[in-house]
C-alpha cells in the first residue's frame, strides 16, 4: 500500500519504468481525443467540479487511461470524497502513474500523470481514509470505465 512517504519518494526519484511508453505527437493525440478529452490530458486541463456522475457510481470495475487504455484504478478503490472529482485512495499498480511537484496556481501540488503516454489525470493530496490516507483526485474526462 502507498502512503504519503512513498508519494513524496516518487516526485524526487520517479516511479518504475511502465510496461510499455506510448508516444504520439499533440496533432496524433487530437484526431484521436474528443475535444474535452484532449484539454484535461494533454493540456493539463480541469474539468468542473461535479461535472461528471462518475462521482458518485462505485459499481465494480476498472478504471482505464481515457488515451492509452493502461488499467489505473479499480473501483474497490474509489470513494466519496464530496469533491466533485473522482476520487481514488491506492492505484491499480505503483509503476503506471508518475507524480510531479505542480507549482502553478500559487500553489505546490503533486500532479499524477499517466506513466505511459503522458496524459494529465489530476493530482494527489495526503488528506485521504485510512489506511493510506491517500486521495488522488482525477478527471473523470481522463479516465474511461472498462
Ligand atoms: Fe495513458
Amino acid at each position: 500500500m502507498l502512503t504519503w512517504k512513498n508519494i513524496e519518494h516518487f516526485v524526487k526519484n520517479g516511479v518504475p519504468a511502465p510496461e510499455n511508453k506510448v508516444i504520439k505527437t499533440e496533432e496524433e493525440w487530437k484526431q484521436l481525443l474528443s475535444d474535452d478529452v484532449f484539454f484535461i490530458t494533454r493540456q493539463s486541463g480541469t474539468e468542473h467540479a461535479f461535472s461528471s456522475e462518475m462521482c458518485s457510481r462505485f459499481e465494480p470495475g476498472i478504471y482505464a487511461c481515457a488515451c492509452c487504455g493502461t488499467l489505473l484504478f479499480d473501483a474497490s478503490e474509489k470513494f466519496d470524497s464530496r469533491s466533485g472529482w473522482p476520487s481514488f485512495t491506492q492505484p491499480l499498480k505503483e509503476n503506471t502513474i508518475a507524480y510531479t511537484a505542480d507549482t502553478t496556481h500559487m500553489m505546490t501540488r503533486i500532479e499524477v500523470t499517466c506513466n505511459c503516454c503522458d496524459a494529465h489525470l489530476g493530482h494527489v493530496f495526503p488528506d485521504g481514509p485510512k489506511p493510506s490516507g491517500l486521495r488522488y483526485c482525477i478527471n473523470s474526462l481522463s479516465l474511461k470505465k472498462e
